[in-house]
């Protein structure tokens, strides 16, 4: 995988490619009434993926950004943010010109990320207010559970750069036990606290069980 700059300049008009939305949530972005645009696209193949139809690049778009945007511009006033999801997000190089659109509507900017590409989240960190990284196992499981070989260097650059930035953060991980074992999420819970990560949220199997750090 190639990394590339994110995003077009302000006021540029986004060709965000749109694999759905979701018109309310209270979960998404903590303490916010938050709308989710979910991304189309996504390199890595986690065998738990419940959103492999946003797996390619392209797909039979549902909404087009410019249906994003009509509905945010209705909602103005009733919604207090907008959360890109995917998919991985940063894959689009629209995604950057899509956050600003949705910002200069008056809304807070959530993005939710894999972390697969640390070099375009570094340029987005300064158009969104809070971040959800997953973490999808233990350092030495990643490459297992993404499918993909040197993911979690990938991840842990990301991490790195959310935490420098200073952008309100958690850190997410999907679990079963048969990905590996309890033990191995414990001590990743206890590695990501050292690391000084305040918020660390386990879902297993999509389900809402919570731990924090
Ligand atoms: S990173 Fe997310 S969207 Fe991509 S394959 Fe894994 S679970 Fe699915």
């Amino acid at each position: 995988m190639t990394e590339a700059p994110a995003g077009r300049a302000a006021g540029a008009r986004s060709s965000l490619q749109v694999g759905g939305l979701t018109a309310l949530t209270t979960v998404d972005y903590p303490g916010q009434l938050a709308a989710v645009v979910f991304c189309q696209g996504c390199p890595w193949r986690c065998g738990y993926c419940h959103n492999g139809h946003l797996q390619p690049p392209r797909a039979g778009a549902p909404v087009s950004w410019t249906e994003v945007m009509a509905f945010l511009r209705r909602r103005r006033g009733l919604l207090d943010a907008v959360v890109f999801s995917g998919g991985e997000p940063t894959l689009q190089r629209g995604l950057r010109a899509a956050m600003r659109e949705a910002k200069s509507l008056g809304y807070a900017i959530g993005l939710h990320t894999a972390g697969i590409y640390p070099g375009r989240l570094a340029g987005l960190l300064q158009e969104v207010s809070w971040v959800g990284l997953d973490i999808k196992a233990p350092w030495q499981r990643y490459d297992a559970v993404t499918g993909r070989p040197g993911s979690a260097a990938r991840v842990q650059r990301s991490l790195d750069l959310v935490q420098a930035s200073g952008v309100d953060y958690e850190c997410r991980t999907t679990w079963h036990a048969g990905l590996y074992p309890e033990e191995e999420l414990q001590a990743l819970g206890q590695e990501l606290a050292e690391r000084g990560v305040a918020r660390w949220t386990v879902q297993p199997c999509r389900l809402a069980a919570r731990a924090t750090v």
